[in-house]
C-alpha cells in the first residue's frame, strides 16, 4: 500500500513538472512572435502627488495579449523574454511606445505628465542603451525631463560600474531614475547615492502591511524618511485603503500609486482620468 502511495505521488509531480516545462515552451515559442504580429500593447497607472492630489505621472505596464494563448500577465512573461534577450527589442518597443503617446497626451494640451518605463537589467547592460533612449528621445520629440526609467534593486555587483556609467550618462540627458521594489533587494544606501537615483518606489507588500503588520508599517515610515534625507523622492506602491493612504500622507511619503487611486487603464481610459484629474 505504501509503495503505491509513493509511486501515484511521484506520478502527479512529474506531471506537473512537464505541464510546467510544457507551458513555458509554449509561451516562449509564441513569444518569438509577438512583436512582429503586433501583440502587446501598454496600460497606464496613474501616480499621484499625495499632498494635492494630482496625477503627476503615469506607469508603463505591458501587456501581450497573444492571438493564440490569451492574455498573459507580465509576470509570466518578462522573465522569459528576459531569459532569451527578447526583452532588449520588446523594451525597446515599450520604451519608444511609451515616449510617442506621451509626447501626443502633451500636443493635446493636458498638463504634461512624466511617463515612468520598466527596464531591465539586460537592458540597461546592452552597450548601445544610452544611444537607444537617445534616439527614442528625438525621433519621439519627448521632453526627457517627462521620462522615468524604474529599474529593479537586484544590481549586480560585478556589473556595478558600467551601470553607474550607464545611469549617470542617463541622467545626464535629463531623464529621471527610480528605484523600484524598493525593500525588496539588497541594495546599500552607499550604492543609491552612486547610482544618480531621483525616486524610491517603495515595495506594495510592505505598504499592503500598513496598521496590520507593525515591522512592515515601520519599515515604510524608515524609508520614507530615509528617502528624505537623501533628498530622493518617494512613492507607494499598491495603496488600495484609505487608512493605507493616511498613513503614507502622515508620514511626508510624496506619491502614490495603487487600486485606491485607479487600476493601470488602456489609453482611452487614461486619457478620460487625465482630463478629469486636470478640472
Ligand atoms: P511593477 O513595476 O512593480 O509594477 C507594479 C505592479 O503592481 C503592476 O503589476 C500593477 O498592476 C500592480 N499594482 C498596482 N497597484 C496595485 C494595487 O493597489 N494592488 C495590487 N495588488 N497590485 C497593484 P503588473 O502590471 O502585473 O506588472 C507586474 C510587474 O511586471 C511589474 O511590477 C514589472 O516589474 C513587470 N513589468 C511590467 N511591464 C514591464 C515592462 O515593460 N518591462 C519590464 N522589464 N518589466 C515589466
Ligand atoms: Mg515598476
Ligand atoms: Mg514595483
Ligand atoms: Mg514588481
Amino acid at each position: 500500500k505504501a509503495k503505491e502511495n509513493t509511486g501515484s505521488h511521484i506520478e502527479f509531480f512529474s506531471q506537473n513538472l512537464n505541464e510546467k516545462i510544457n507551458s513555458q515552451f509554449v509561451l516562449e515559442n509564441n513569444l518569438w512572435f509577438a512583436l512582429d504580429n503586433d501583440e502587446f500593447y501598454l496600460e497606464y497607472q496613474p501616480i499621484i502627488d499625495i499632498e494635492s492630489t494630482k496625477i503627476v505621472s503615469a506607469e508603463t505596464l505591458t501587456r501581450w495579449q497573444s492571438k493564440k494563448l490569451g492574455l498573459i500577465p507580465p509576470y509570466k512573461f518578462i522573465p522569459i523574454a528576459e531569459e532569451n534577450n527578447l526583452i532588449i527589442p520588446i523594451g525597446k518597443w515599450v520604451l519608444k511606445e511609451a515616449c510617442r503617446q506621451n509626447k501626443e497626451w502633451q500636443d493635446m494640451g493636458i498638463a504634461p505628465i512624466t511617463i515612468a518605463v520598466n527596464v531591465s537589467l539586460k537592458q540597461l547592460e546592452q552597450d548601445d542603451f544610452v544611444d537607444t533612449v537617445n534616439e527614442i528621445l528625438e525621433e519621439t520629440g519627448l521632453d526627457p525631463k517627462y521620462l522615468e526609467i524604474e529599474l529593479t534593486e537586484s544590481i549586480p555587483v560585478e556589473n556595478i560600474s558600467h551601470i553607474i556609467n550607464v545611469l549617470s550618462s542617463l541622467s545626464g540627458l535629463g531623464i529621471k531614475l527610480s528605484i523600484d521594489d524598493f525593500g525588496t533587494g539588497y541594495s546599500s544606501l552607499g550604492q543609491l547615492k552612486k547610482l544618480s537615483i531621483d525616486k524610491l518606489k517603495i515595495d506594495k507588500s510592505f505598504v499592503n502591511d500598513i496598521n496590520v503588520d507593525t515591522d512592515n508599517t515601520q519599515i515604510v515610515s524608515t524609508i520614507i524618511a530615509m528617502a528624505n534625507i537623501l533628498k530622493l523622492q518617494v512613492v507607494a506602491e499598491g495603496i488600495e485603503t484609505n487608512n493605507q493612504l493616511s498613513f503614507l500622507k502622515e508620514n511626508h511619503c510624496d506619491m502614490g500609486q495603487g487600486f485606491l487611486f485607479s487600476r493601470p487603464l488602456g489609453k482611452d481610459s487614461f486619457i478620460e482620468f487625465l482630463k478629469n484629474n486636470s478640472k
